[in-house]
């Protein structure tokens, strides 16, 4: 007990509001909207010479792009590169078949014409174009009508303590609904981790989002019910199909994600805060083929999207870093059919959604619970492995 072993490194976003005056607004929105205009002139270069590589693009726009949109040198780059970037996800996507098989009308559609961006779409800064107070908590940006320097911002005291202490590499400046935003990515390294004694096991589900295996389950009613009322509104908002329609639609489905993030924090504090107080680590199951096993009712599909699940486990897994706490992840076949008392297999074992009846040894449980013990015992049995000798 008390070793410590070493972990690797958690990368994460973290946002900050700017609090600019209406005039360090005003040239923030003017840098925008020239780096998107810039932006779209370098994707139809790129387009129309089938360029696509970053080094070639900038022989061919970079001179253009400093003189006709007025964007310093750093910021012509990041143009550049920001199209080059979107370029390389459009193919990747076509490759792998997202867009349609090739011929069909959404594949023809995006392959058609130039990717285009919008007027505010966010604009990635380097150190050299932003810089950090954070005493004052400010930051001085780089923008066409100059440097503005003392650019208020806030956040949360957890997320300005993590800024403060491992920010590293480019931020976006992002505007959304007339506030504007600094997307910071931080670095959380080699973090001791102390030697678990015991594992929690966390199975992840729909009518309880996460059970723990010391038996707390954190429900999904709340969740889901929002969820229920915001896809009732989407279909009506759908079927009108206007503009304005479209619009409230984008802000529903901002909120609806928002709140979603704010559980899965809330869960993954509970759980790394247990852990953390008993010593435990944290078993979680491994969420490659989350779709695959979890079998649903189509009313549930939809309520089940699988990015929440892989958000909660990134959440859980930060957290955890910074806390010291180990994280495994298991594979996760057969957790609900297995007794966790005696470790036989057998469908039967669960007669209804809620309940474990184990066939063999009798042994009762929530059937969620005993999920939970499974992944939390497949945790264990992983580190001693992995960490054997
Ligand atoms: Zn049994």
């Amino acid at each position: 007990m008390g070793q410590t072993v070493v972990c690797s490194i958690v990368r994460l976003v973290v946002q900050v509001k700017l609090l600019p005056t209406p005039e360090q607004a005003a040239a923030l929105e003017t840098t925008l909207r020239a780096a998107n205009k810039a932006a779209d002139f370098v994707s139809r270069v790129a387009f129309q010479q089938r360029c696509f590589r970053n080094f070639d693009l900038r022989k061919h726009t970079y001179e253009q792009v400093k003189t006709a949109y007025g964007l310093a040198a750093q910021a012509a780059q990041h143009v550049i590169k920001k199209v080059c970037d979107a370029y390389r996800t459009l193919h990747a996507n076509l490759a792998a078949r997202h867009l349609g098989k090739p011929g069909s009308a959404r594949r023809v559609k995006a392959e058609s014409k130039p990717i285009s961006f919008r007027p505010a779409a966010a604009q990635p800064y380097d150190d050299r174009c932003l810089s950090w107070q954070h005493g004052d908590r400010t930051v001085s940006i780089w923008t066409i009508a100059g440097r503005l320097r003392g650019i208020a911002f806030t956040g949360s005291a957890q997320q300005l303590a993590l800024l403060a202490k491992h920010r590293k590499g480019e931020s976006d400046l992002v505007w959304r609904e007339g506030m504007w935003f600094l997307h910071a990515t931080v670095e959380v390294a080699d973090v001791s981790i102390t030697a678990p004694d015991g594992f929690l096991g966390v199975d992840l589900g729909i009518a309880n989002i996460a059970t723990i295996s010391d038996g707390v389950r954190h429900s999904g009613k709340g969740v889901n019910a929002v969820r229920h009322r915001h896809r009732e509104l989407r279909r009506r908002l759908q079927a009108k199909a206007t503009r304005s329609a479209r619009r409230l639609l984008k802000r529903r489905r901002r909120k609806e994600a928002r709140f979603a993030a704010d559980v899965n924090h809330s869960i993954a504090k509970q759980i790394v805060t247990v852990a953390e107080r008993t010593g435990q680590g944290i078993a979680l199951e491994d969420l490659k083929g989350i779709r695959d096993r979890v079998r649903l009712r189509k009313p549930q599909r939809v309520t089940l999207h699988s990015w929440s699940f892989h958000q909660l486990g990134a959440f859980i897994g930060y957290k955890a870093a910074r806390a010291g706490v180990a994280v495994v992840h298991v594979d996760p076949s057969y957790t609900s059919q297995q007794c966790s008392h005696c470790g036989h297999v057998d469908k039967n074992n669960r007669p209804d959604q809620e309940t474990f009846a184990c066939t063999s040894c009798g042994f009762a449980e929530h059937a969620d619970v005993n999920a939970a013990r499974n992944i939390a015992s497949r945790g264990e049995a992983g580190w001693a492995v992995s960490h054997a000798a």
